[in-house]
């Protein structure tokens, strides 16, 4: 479903993903884990195309980016949308827009992007929030909400878009560790349902139960990719040792 190929990406002097390669099958989940500044959100963004790659190409299910020198050139912005909303994201800080409801944050996209009518819209977003257990705090605003229904809401209005893959950058990270197990549920559901998932994250056990494919990152290169029993409970590499030994 998703396949990387020499994925490059450097901030002036600051190479941040070098020569990375990855691939994902359609309804597998794969695990980035790696220490601060490794370049896992800059991955997850570039599959994103939130942060547009120096070289290397991307390919999510059908459409296949490249970048750098004699690439063609990126889709104009109306693609470019439909791209992104094929890779859905979920961000640490959950990104909501403050001013609408729960409601209104789920239907936004599907009425902007998808081009739905506000009722059909409205049925839809209802539906989805009900999947991630929210169906009764529908007309909240965020302010109200706590943070693990707030994640909530963002991982349904990904989903509105109907999304090939779905992409969680530390979705739990920011949350008071109560709250994190209803996230990760909905998290575990999804891909017990079959959605390709790449995720970010330090639950490392989490990782362990829900991913296929865990890869390590280093300084922008994969140091050790595999199954996750075997990376995690057996890795390989020393650097990648060091890393779990963190989290014993
Ligand atoms: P991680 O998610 O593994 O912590 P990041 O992908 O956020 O790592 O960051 C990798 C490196 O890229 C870091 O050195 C960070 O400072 C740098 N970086 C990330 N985003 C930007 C940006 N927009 N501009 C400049 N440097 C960035
Ligand atoms: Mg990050």
């Amino acid at each position: 479903m998703i396949e990387i190929q020499r994925l490059s990406k450097r901030f002036g002097d600051n190479v941040v993903l070098k020569d990375i390669s990855l691939r994902v099958d359609q309804g597998g989940v794969v695990a980035l884990i790696g220490p601060s500044g490794s370049g896992k959100s800059t991955l997850l963004r570039c599959i994103n195309l939130l942060t547009v790659p120096d070289g290397g190409s991307i390919r999510v299910g059908a459409r296949t980016l490249a970048f750098g020198a004699g690439a063609p050139a990126l889709p104009r912005p109306r693609e470019l949308a439909a791209y992104r909303a094929g890779t859905g994201m979920v961000f640490q800080h959950f990104n909501l827009f403050p001013h609408m409801t729960a409601l209104g944050n789920v239907m936004e996209g599907m009425v902007t992007v998808r081009k739905l009518d506000p009722a059909t819209a409205r049925t839809t977003a209802l539906a989805l929030l009900d999947r991630v257990g929210l169906a009764a705090l529908a007309e909240r605003h965020p302010d109200r909400l706590s943070g693990g229904q707030k994640q909530r809401v963002a991982i349904a209005r990904a989903l509105a878009l109907r999304p090939e893959v779905m992409l969680f950058d530390e979705a739990t990270s920011a949350l008071d560790p109560e709250l994190v197990g209803e996230v990760l549920a909905v998290m575990k559901t999804l891909a017990d349902e079959g959605m390709t998932m790449v995720l970010v994250t330090h639950e490392v056990a989490f990782a362990r139960e829900v991913a296929d494919q865990v890869v390590f990152m280093r300084d922008g290169v994969v140091v050790e990719a595999g199954p996750a029993a075997q990376v995690i409970d057996a890795p390989v590499e020393p650097a990648t040792r060091a890393f779990l030994a963190r989290f014993n």
